[in-house]
């Protein structure tokens, strides 16, 4: 593969202007920390949180995009969800003087399809679960394998669902009802993964990289579930912190030689153009780290955490992975912790719940606290609404994680709107014994 520098390297970011695709808390925070770095970034669609949102702007009408950039004189777009990615806009800017911080729709594949990705993983000796693909129209052979296992499985639809399609099975009833739920969640014909599950704490790594260096930013650990104790359907996120107590040294350097390094030499084996953030989610088993998925993107919420704690410029960071500069650049945190709490609406994760209520007391927060929006929008008498399931995060920094935590909660005491639901122990669980088998 031709190094990617040599394409592109002139464009990027002689104004720095730039364009950051996206509308949730994690657009929030990307801008407001690409803002910081000294960026002007207009965010498309945005929210009603975010400073120069342009909600008339469809980030999946790229046609769109193109003409907002040049109209703005934008060389440079940051994206933040999967969606553009996986839909191709790097594809579609490839060759033009706007360059796009994610990887192409190919390289997208190791987060929109599991099938694939599981495969990539496989291919390049990446630890991972055991899994098997199987289809809609043979849901009687999965439902045979799920009862070898004795139902211990995790059912996962082979694409996008926002964190939404992943069943944690313990019993062949639990595999059984989730299966009914992929029939009547996904209509036609899918595909969908069998995997072996596994037990131990999660941990998720994420990165900038141009497929060949990465620079790690701190580990963080997200809470799927919607219920206290991880109880509950798994959601988009509830909370997230940073960094994580127990990655020391040698857990970082387990995930390194048994994961990260494999997967970038799997995307240099096979030629894959990738330069933008990418996401190891991992979960440490008695037998060592175990990749459970990748993301393209950054996290969220745990984008709401990693922002506030990094102290290099994000935007150099991006620079360098454009121009192929990235192993001249460190990544220096911030001391301290970071804690942030989603406040989802009641009734978040189904499919319908009520919106539009007020939000009262954003104007109030502790120190040491910001708000990031991502459902929210101004409502016709100009009131902050809610617009969707996860509101808001409260992001606190502490000197350690009990001061970030204790900050969060005040901030959660304060803000608020009807039926608003908050995770009561982000950041709370018990520290993990790691036995030797974790690390070596
Ligand atoms: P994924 O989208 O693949 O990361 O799955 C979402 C969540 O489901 C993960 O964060 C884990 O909590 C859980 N999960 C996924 N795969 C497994 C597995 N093989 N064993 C146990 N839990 C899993």
């Amino acid at each position: 593969m031709q190094h990617v520098a040599s394409l592109h390297s002139e464009n990027v970011t002689d104004s720095k202007t730039l364009l950051l695709l996206g509308s949730g808390a994690r657009e929030h925070a990307l801008a407001e920390k690409l803002t910081r770095d000294g960026a002007t970034v207009h965010v498309l669609p945005g929210n009603a949180g975010i400073p120069n949102s342009h909600p008339e702007v469809n980030p999946l009408d790229f046609e769109a995009v193109r003409a907002f950039a040049q109209a703005h004189d934008s060389k440079l777009i940051v994206v933040g969800p999967e969606a553009p990615l996986a839909a191709g806009i790097t594809d579609f800017f490839a060759g033009s003087n706007i360059q796009v911080f994610g990887p192409t729709r190919s390289a997208a594949r190791l987060e929109s399809s599991k099938v694939w990705s599981k495969e990539f993983m496989r291919r390049h000796g990446v630890a991972t679960a055991q899994a098997w693909p199987f289809r809609s129209d043979n849901i009687a052979a999965a439902r045979a394998k799920a009862a070898e296992l004795g139902g211990h499985v995790v059912v996962k639809y082979d694409g996008l669902a926002a964190g939404k399609g992943v069943y944690v099975c313990s019993s062949p009833e639990e595999a059984e009802a989730a299966f009914d739920d992929l029939q009547t969640s996904y209509s036609g014909w899918f595909s969908f993964l069998l995997e072996e599950k596994l037990t131990g704490p999660e941990i998720s790594i994420i990165g900038l990289t141009d497929g060949h260096v990465i620079r790690l930013l701190a580990t963080s650990q997200d809470h799927k579930q919607l219920l206290a104790g991880d109880q509950g359907p798994n959601t988009g996120g509830m909370g997230a912190y940073c960094p994580v107590p127990f990655a020391d040294a040698n857990v970082l350097a387990a995930i390194r030689r048994d994961i990260v390094d494999p997967t970038l030499r799997g995307l240099q084996n096979e030629q894959f153009e990738f330069r933008g953030f990418l996401y190891f989610g991992i979960m440490l088993t008695p037998t060592g780290p175990k990749l459970l998925e990748y993301n393209v993107r950054l996290g969220d919420p745990e984008a709401e955490v990693l922002l506030p704690a990094l102290d290099s410029s994000l935007l150099t960071l991006i620079e360098a992975t454009l121009n192929g500069t990235l192993s001249k650049q460190g990544v220096v945190q911030r001391p301290g912790a970071f804690v942030g709490v989603v406040l989802a609406s009641g009734g978040y994760p189904a499919p319908k719940f009520p919106t539009g209520f007020p939000i009262t007391g954003l104007d109030n927060l502790p120190t040491g606290v910001r708000a990031f929006h991502g459902a929210t929008r101004r409502n016709e008498a100009g009131e902050l609404v809610t617009n969707g399931g996860r509101v808001l995060v409260l992001s606190a920094y502490g000197h350690d994680l009990e001061e970030a935590t204790a900050r969060a909660y005040e901030a959660c005491a304060r803000v608020t709107f009807e039926g608003a639901y908050f995770r009561p122990d982000i950041a709370q669980r018990p520290e993990p014994v790691l036995t030797a088998a974790v690390v070596n």
